[in-house]
């Protein structure tokens, strides 16, 4: 099998040299760059399978970039950013990035984030036609609108329906509660967090054992959920 190849987009020197002694540590080869322009020709000349990015770039912002690459590639989005960035974060991902690392982070934190974006994106590629979905008990027919857990068709309402076939066609990504509220309700309904947290609180019910301790979809408060698919 092909290695996968990971761009680095970093301008601080010592980050950059932290994040690409990592990844060769864990066998992944890594192209860099120190700044927006660099990601992109880098971008355009090789096959990268993954980019982690970092926001504040000396010549432009890295939501430039994702806004560019999302224009003409797939390519799974890390974005590095600095703590209680929030908005930020948040922006990052509504603009097409897959997930955040806050810094400072762990080679482990950076290495648990790198896999998730590849598998995600390695089943994505494999099956984009498939119409079940499954993770661990929990199982969504996107074509008979079923759910199902642990092999029990489980009911639920469709409001709760639209939420799961929304993190299921997202796996492994974090979805800004932003754009969960819009994809689900409709553009004209706001900023509406309380509803969605009603909706999320009666889904868990139904679907975890220990609604408190959520096994299926990970909240970031304040950034958003993501289903995980482990
Ligand atoms: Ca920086």
């Amino acid at each position: 099998m092909r290695s996968e190849w990971i761009l680095v987009v970093e301008d601080d020197a010592q980050i950059r040299s932290f994040i690409t002694y990592t990844l060769k540590q864990e066998g992944f080869p890594c192209l860099t760059a120190g700044n927006a322009q660099g990601a992109l020709s880098q971008l355009v000349s090789n096959q990268i399978d993954l980019m982690l990015l970092d926001l504040g770039l000396p010549d432009f912002d890295g939501m430039e970039v994702i806004k560019k690459v999302r224009e003409w590639s797939e390519v799974p989005i890390i974005v590095v950013s600095a703590r209680d960035q929030d908005n930020e974060k948040a922006a990052a991902l509504d603009g097409g990035a897959d997930d955040y690392l806050t810094k400072p982070f762990s080679a482990t934190e950076l290495m648990a984030r790198i896999r998730v974006a590849l598998r995600h994106s390695r089943r994505t590629s494999v099956a984009t036609q498939q119409t079940v979905h499954s993770v661990g008990g929990l199982s969504i027919d996107l074509e008979r609108h079923l759910v199902f857990l642990d092999g029990t068709e489980l009911h639920v309402t469709p409001m709760e329906y639209s939420l799961l076939s929304l993190l299921f066609r997202n796996m492994g990504k974090v979805l800004t509660t932003q754009y969960i509220i819009r994809e689900i309700y409709g553009p004209g309904y706001g900023n509406d967090t309380q509803a969605l947290r009603a909706l999320m609180a009666g889904l868990r019910r139904k679907i975890e054992k220990s609604p408190a301790k959520p096994r299926y979809i990970l909240t970031e408060i304040g950034v958003g959920y993501r289903l995980v698919d482990e």
